[in-house]
């Protein structure tokens, strides 16, 4: 039996595979931009020019400062370098840091966006932007922040440092586990979410012992962008919204914050969530029909031991980040309590095991 729901996909246009690189020009071509701004961190310089290598003319300029959280005196530079140069295109190239610069230039001058993502995060595949001002994060969804098209050239994940591949490869999943009990949640985005967490579970390890396992790589990349669907269609709850309060009351980084807090969220939810634990667990290994013992063993698997402290939350932070985690309601499985979320946010500053 089906409850009733409601099923709206968003998804840019998608080219994905290994050697796909070579296609940009034609895809430039079908969303009509003949001269773009090229979008990356100081970090990947080397790849943006690649990608304007390839363009040729088509490139107008390299912008290089994309930075995380996409803070707006950033973006109104960009925005003032693509008007001075005419532009009528923007091409991202890396992480969720420069797609989210690609959309903010986009949204506010209305250009078409193309990404060709180099990390896990799933940005490309969302019509939400968060952007920081004075300190402060905000973040809006808007049917015209989704990107226009997306070149996922498999090939350029290769150079992703291996924690950084199992931090944002996690980061991945825990758009797919939040998904699963979502309060808008259909049997498509739980398709998706199930055969997204498999393919990275499957990839990642392999990754770690040999990164330039083509296959894992295509794996993994196949899981986030069906992951980073998810994240874009249905409404994410404890885990996202955690992340995003003590990333940006703690300044910690974003995959490794993710990381850290998803076996605790999703122990606090399983009680509330039968079925979507059960789904999750059907697809994690070594899990024998419980969804947190599987996210633990592929922690223990993956050697991923972090702890919140780790990267500087003093242990004071732990009740003001719960704080601050129930001042702002949102709809989540299990109703927030204040001693059980203390406790999650505990546990994640520790660094212990979820239970
Ligand atoms: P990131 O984009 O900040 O990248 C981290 C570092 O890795 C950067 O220095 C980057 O240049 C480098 N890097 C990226 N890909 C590489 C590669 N293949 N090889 C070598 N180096 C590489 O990290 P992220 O985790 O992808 O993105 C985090 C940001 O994205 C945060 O600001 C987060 O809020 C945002 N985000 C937004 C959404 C959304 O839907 N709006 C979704 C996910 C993440």
């Amino acid at each position: 039996m089906l409850d009733r729901f409601e099923y709206n996909n968003v998804s840019p246009r998608v080219v994905f595979g290994s050697g796909t690189l070579h296609e940009l020009p034609s895809m430039l071509q079908k969303i009509n931009a003949t001269s773009v701004l090229i979008l990356c961190t100081p970090e990947q310089i080397s790849t943006a020019e690649t990608v304007r290598d390839l363009i040729g003319d088509a490139a107008a300029s390299i912008y290089t400062k994309a930075t995380m959280h996409t803070p707006v005196g950033v973006t109104d530079d960009a925005v003032q370098v693509a008007r001075e140069l005419g532009v009528d295109g923007i091409v991202s190239v890396g992480g969720g840091s420069t797609v989210g610069l690609g959309k903010a230039i986009s949204i506010r001058t209305g250009l078409p966006h193309l990404c060709i993502p180099t990390t896990y995060a799933g940005s490309e595949m969302t019509p939400i932007l968060g952007e920081t001002e004075d300190g402060r994060k905000t973040t809006r969804r808007d049917p015209k922040i989704l990107p226009t098209a997306v070149l996922y050239n498999v090939d350029l994940f290769s150079t992703l440092p291996v924690d950084l591949t199992i931090y944002s490869g996690i980061n991945a999943i825990a758009h797919a586990v939040e998904a699963l009990y979502a309060n808008n949640r259909n049997p498509v985005i739980e398709l998706l979410a199930c055969e997204g967490t498999k393919a990275l579970c499957e990839g990642l390890p392999v990754l770690q012992t040999n990164a330039q396992d083509s296959e894992a790589r295509q794996k993994t990349v196949y899981g986030a962008w069906l992951c980073g669907m998810c994240l874009g269609n249905v409404d994410m709850a404890l885990h996202h919204k955690l992340c995003h309060t003590l990333g940006g009351s703690f300044n910690l980084p974003h995959a490794q914050t993710h990381v850290i807090l998803l076996p605790h969220a999703l122990a606090y939810n399983a009680p509330a969530a039968p079925q979507a634990m059960a789904k999750l667990a059907s697809v994690l290994p070594e899990s024998d029909g419980d969804a947190v013992r599987g996210i633990n063993a592929l922690y223990r698997r993956l050697g991923i031991q972090l702890g919140l402290k780790d990267f500087g939350m003093p242990e004071k932070g732990v009740d003001e980040a719960c704080d601050i985690a129930l001042s702002n309601p949102y709809k989540n499985p299990r109703p927030l309590e204040h001693g059980g979320i203390r406790e999650l946010i505990r546990r994640a500053w520790a660094g212990e095991e979820a239970r």
